[in-house]
């Protein structure tokens, strides 16, 4: 499958099998899967979202936002437990043109994407496990 790498952007071929591996990027050598959320933004977004093989789990945030901020760490957990799933944040407010794209009427929204396809939302604030199985939901849903 192709994997985008979040450091340089580039197209990486990697095995299904070697996802769990921590596999690094042809170019750049940094890690392809950081299990860690990356930055999306109107620059990467569209390399990103259209080449990826992998479904991506963006979480539409700001500064200003209370509950976004109680939400960050939780996302960031569960991005350690989940390498088959790309985890990205935008910043509404530094990317508006994503953000309106997006059509986000509050924050935090979470939004999955598959390609260029939107799979599910949810808005409001999740702790770890709330997250983890509503991901799960929407795999088993969708599979
Ligand atoms: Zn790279």
């Amino acid at each position: 499958m192709i994997i985008v790498c979040p450091s340089c952007g580039a197209k990486n071929r990697v095995p299904e099998d070697k996802l769990n591996s921590q596999p690094n990027c042809g170019q750049c050598h940094e890690t392809l899967i950081p299990l860690a959320p990356i930055e999306l933004n109107e620059q990467n977004f569209s390399n990103m979202v259209t080449h990826s093989d992998l479904p991506i789990l963006i979480d539409l945030w700001a500064e200003w936002c209370g509950p976004c901020k109680m939400m960050a760490p939780h996302f960031a957990e569960v991005a350690k437990h989940n390498p088959n799933v790309v985890f990205a944040k935008i910043d509404t407010e530094a990317n508006p043109r994503l953000s309106s794209a997006f059509n986000v009427r509050s924050i935090p929204t979470l939004v999955l994407m598959n390609k260029t396809t939107e799979v599910a939302r949810i808005s409001g604030a999740l702790r770890a496990n709330q997250l983890q199985e509503w991901l799960d939901q929407q795999f088993n849903a969708h599979r």
